[in-house]
C-alpha cells in the first residue's frame, strides 16, 4: 500500500478533498482518499431529488469568505453564483397574526417590531451608543447600562435567541459557547444579509460537481463506503494499514473519539433531524397551493427567504427553501426541508453536526489529541476531527495551510 500511496486522507469533505488536491497536484503524491459514505463532498453533498430539485442532504451550505485564497482556489473548480443569503425571523406578532424581519436583528429589524417611529427613535440611541455598521453580540448588548438599551436587549433576546437556541443547543445562550450566539449579532445597519464576507455565492451546477473536479486528478484515488477505522490499527507504536505499516502522511477529518474506539467516552455532539416537504402546484383548480396558510407563494415559491427561523415558536429551527438558495428555475415545484435538532447519542443513522463546546468537553477532547499525537504521521483536519464550529472556509484555509507546511517539511528533509 505504501509503494502505491504516499499519503491517506480520510473523508472526502471541504477538509479531505481540498488536501487531497493540494498533496496530489502540488505535491506531486499518490493520494488515497477513504470515504465511509456512498458519496464524496461530506455535509456540502447536494444532489437532485425525486422530483427534481436541488437539494442539500446534510443542511443547507451558502458559501462565504474573506479569504481571497479560499475563493480562487474553489473557483478553479466551479463558478459561484452572486447569491447573497439573507434569513427572516418568523414569530406571533402578539395580536393572532405573524410577524418578519431581518436576521440579524437590524435597523429594519427594530422598525418591523416596534413600528416606524419608535424603531427610529431605538435606532438612533443605539447608534449614539455604538456607531452606524457596527455588529454587537446579544449577550454584550444586555450588559448595556441605559436601560432603554438593555430593555431593547432583552426584547432580542426573548423574540430572537433564546428559544431558538433552546430548540438547536438544549441549552440558553448564556450556557453555551458565547461565540455561537456571536455569530449573529444585532447590526446597527440596513443591510439585511446574513453575512457581510467579501465573496459569497453557490457554486453554480452545486456542491458535488465542485468536489468530483477537485478530486479528479491522476495522483487521487476515491475509495467510498469505505470506513477507514476497518483498514486502519492504531494499537501499536506506529500506524498500520490494511496490517502493514503506513508511514506516509495521514490526514484524518472523522471524529476523533471514534479513532481511538470511544476509550474515554463519547464527545458530545447536537445531531439534527432533516424532514423534507415537496409542494407542487395544483393541478386541480380546488387544490390550494401550497396551503392556504402560506400566501407567499408568487413565482412557485413556499416562503419568502430561503431560510426563515423560526425564532419563538414551533419544534424545528428553521425552514429553508432550495429553490431560493441554488437559483434553481423549476416552475411549478418546491422543496422545503424542516430542521430539528436533539443530542447525538451515536446510534447507527446518526450524523454529529455540531461540537459542543465547553470547558468539559474540550479537556475530554484534548485526551484524544495526546492519543493522536503519538503518530507524527497523524494529522486531525476538519470540523469533527478538531472539534470546532468551523464554517467551510475555515475548513478551507486549514487544509490549504496544513498542506503548505506539509509540503514544505518534505521537501526541507527531500
Ligand atoms: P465533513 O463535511 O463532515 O466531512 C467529513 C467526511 O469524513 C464525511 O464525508 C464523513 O463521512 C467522512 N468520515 C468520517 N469518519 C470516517 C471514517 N472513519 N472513514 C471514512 N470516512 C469518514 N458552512 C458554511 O460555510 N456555510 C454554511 O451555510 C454552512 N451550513 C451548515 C449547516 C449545517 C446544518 C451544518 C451541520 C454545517 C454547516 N456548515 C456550513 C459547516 C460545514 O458543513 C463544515 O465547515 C464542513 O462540512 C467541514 O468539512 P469537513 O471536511 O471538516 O467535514
Ligand atoms: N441564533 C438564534 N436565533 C436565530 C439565529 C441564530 O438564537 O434566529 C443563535 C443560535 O444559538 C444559533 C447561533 O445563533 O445556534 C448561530 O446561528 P447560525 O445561523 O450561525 O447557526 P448555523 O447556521 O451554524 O446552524
Amino acid at each position: 500500500m505504501e509503494q502505491r500511496y504516499e499519503c491517506l486522507i480520510v473523508g472526502a469533505g471541504m477538509a479531505g478533498a481540498i488536501a487531497a488536491r493540494e498533496l496530489a497536484q502540488r505535491g506531486g503524491r499518490r493520494v488515497l482518499v477513504l470515504e465511509r459514505r456512498a458519496h464524496i463532498a461530506g455535509n456540502a453533498y447536494d444532489c437532485l431529488d425525486e422530483h427534481g430539485v436541488l437539494i442539500h442532504r446534510y443542511g443547507p451550505h451558502i458559501f462565504h469568505t474573506n479569504s481571497r485564497r479560499v475563493y480562487d482556489f474553489l473557483c478553479r473548480f466551479t463558478a459561484f453564483s452572486g447569491y447573497q443569503h439573507e434569513v427572516a425571523a418568523n414569530l406571533p406578532d402578539g395580536q393572532g397574526g405573524r410577524i418578519q424581519y431581518p436576521v440579524p436583528f437590524n435597523l429594519n429589524s427594530l422598525e418591523a417590531a416596534f413600528g416606524p417611529q419608535e424603531g427610529a427613535r431605538l435606532g438612533e440611541k443605539l447608534l449614539a451608543a455604538y456607531g452606524p455598521e457596527k455588529k454587537v453580540t446579544i449577550l454584550e448588548l444586555r450588559q448595556h447600562p441605559d436601560p432603554e438599551i438593555s430593555a431593547l436587549a432583552d426584547y432580542v433576546y426573548d423574540h430572537v435567541f433564546v428559544r431558538y437556541t433552546m430548540k438547536q443547543w438544549g441549552q440558553t445562550p448564556e450556557e453555551i459557547d458565547p461565540n455561537t450566539t456571536a455569530r449573529v449579532p444585532v447590526f446597527l445597519s440596513r443591510d439585511c444579509r446574513y453575512f457581510q464576507d467579501a465573496y459569497q455565492g453557490m457554486p453554480v451546477e452545486g456542491y458535488t460537481p465542485m468536489f468530483e473536479r477537485m478530486l479528479d486528478h491522476p495522483n487521487i484515488t476515491v475509495e467510498l463506503n469505505t470506513d477507514a477505522r476497518d483498514r486502519l490499527d492504531l494499537s501499536g507504536s506506529e500506524i498500520l494499514l490494511d496490517g502493514a505499516p503506513f508511514r506516509g502522511l495521514v490526514l484524518y477529518t472523522g471524529a476523533v473519539d471514534e479513532l481511538f474506539g470511544l476509550v474515554y467516552g463519547r464527545l458530545p455532539y447536537r445531531t439534527l433531524d432533516f424532514v423534507y416537504e415537496t409542494w407542487q402546484a395544483r393541478n386541480r383548480p380546488d387544490e390550494p397551493w401550497p396551503d392556504e396558510a402560506h400566501p407567499l407563494r408568487v413565482g412557485d415559491f413556499y416562503q419568502s427567504h430561503a431560510t426563515v427561523n423560526y425564532t419563538v415558536d414551533e419544534d424545528f429551527t428553521r425552514i429553508t427553501e432550495f429553490k431560493r438558495l441554488t437559483g434553481q428555475d423549476l416552475p411549478g415545484v418546491t422543496t422545503i426541508m424542516k430542521e430539528y435538532s436533539r443530542a447525538y447519542t451515536g446510534a447507527a443513522e446518526e450524523i454529529p453536526y455540531y461540537a459542543i463546546i465547553n470547558p468539559e468537553n474540550n479537556a475530554l477532547y484534548s485526551k484524544y489529541q495526546a492519543l493522536a499525537d503519538r503518530f507524527p504521521n497523524l494529522h486531525l483536519l476538519g470540523r469533527l476531527a478538531e472539534y470546532k464550529y468551523y464554517n467551510m472556509d475555515a475548513i478551507a484555509l486549514r487544509s490549504l495551510e496544513l498542506c503548505d507546511r506539509l509540503l514544505e517539511e518534505g521537501e526541507r528533509h527531500g
